[in-house]
């Protein structure tokens, strides 16, 4: 059986850096039945009618469709760096082979996330002009007399950037070596070892590559979405988590997570509210965290 490859019933892995990797045949089953009923699984709430969760869901899906997708193009020049490398080291130092991603790469996920990431910020910006009527361009107002202290730029984009190739880089090194040593066992070394090294990884299941994807798009938009809402900290009332999209909340909680339960969770600060992806979700649910601003009125999204 290829390394990577899916048995029958087998549920997920998870990556060593924690993140769970759904089967793709899973996962597809999921994230189609979420593009074909994007629908809330209860009334949303006043401050909820604010948020554009369809164009979240499907912005967020564009771009981890383009992450996957230029993660699948640099996949075989990966693969085959690492086969050659694995060709060349005992079968005892294999732990050492590694694989390295150039930066070019990463700068293209950095491109393509900075569209997610952009769309997060400017719509929190649109959820504050929909509930106060303040556009843009509109100062902040100190509704909630707190002090912003004068906080170093952060680099959301790029760190989320190079958390997406180092679980890439991960992944395929992993899954070159495991090949390698099956290979090496059977008495398989140099070129040949290469090759088929390179060729088994690239047949087998890539799904991983479209979960890195997702994870890539939904952390970059939910650092835009921080962003904004770290800048409007003073007109924000409360932040409150909302998981009304997420129809698979039951199965998260089945798993032990927790968005079922963290649906409507209040924070009142923006430093102790947590950002989406949330930590304790179990699945592969659509969580977000949405503002209520302090002279919030009565909005309905047109
Ligand atoms: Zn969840």
């Amino acid at each position: 059986m290829p390394p990577g490859a899916t048995k029958p019933g087998q549920t997920s892995q998870t990556l060593p850096s924690g993140r769970v990797i759904v089967p793709a045949k899973q996962r597809a089953a999921q994230s189609a039945t979420l593009s074909e009923s994007p629908a809330p699984r209860r009334e949303l709430l006043p401050h909820e009618k604010k948020h554009d969760f369809n164009a979240h869901i499907e912005r967020q899906d564009r771009t981890a469709r383009v992450v996957a997708k230029i993660l699948r193009g640099a996949a075989t020049d990966l693969v085959g760096a690492v086969a050659k490398q694995a060709a060349v080291t005992p079968i005892a130092q294999m732990h050492t082979v590694t694989a390295s991603a150039d930066h070019q790469l990463t700068a293209r996920i950095e491109k393509s996330l900075g569209v997610s990431h952009r769309f997060g910020y400017c719509q929190v910006y649109a959820e504050r002009k929909r509930a106060t009527g303040r556009g843009k361009n509109v100062p902040v107002k100190n509704l909630k007399g707190v002090t912003l202290s004068a906080k170093p730029p952060k680099h959301q984009v790029r760190f989320v950037a190079e958390a997406t190739i180092s679980d890439f880089n991960n992944e395929v090194a992993k899954r070159a070596r495991a090949r390698a040593i099956d290979l090496a066992k059977e008495g398989i070394t140099g070129d040949e070892l290469a090759s088929q090294v390179s060729k088994d990884v690239l047949a087998a299941p890539d799904g991983f590559l479209d979960v890195i994807g997702q994870e890539a798009s939904r952390a970059a938009l939910a650092g835009g979405r921080a962003a904004a809402m770290e800048e409007l900290q003073p007109e924000i009332a409360k932040y409150v988590r909302s998981e009304v999209m997420d129809r698979g909340t039951a199965a998260c909680a089945e798993a032990g997570g927790g968005c079922e339960e963290g649906d409507g969770q209040e924070f009142d600060s923006y430093d102790d509210a947590p950002q989406p992806p949330f930590e304790d979700c179990a699945g592969d649910c659509r969580g977000q965290l949405i503002p209520v601003f302090e002279d919030e009125g009565a909005v309905i999204l047109e």
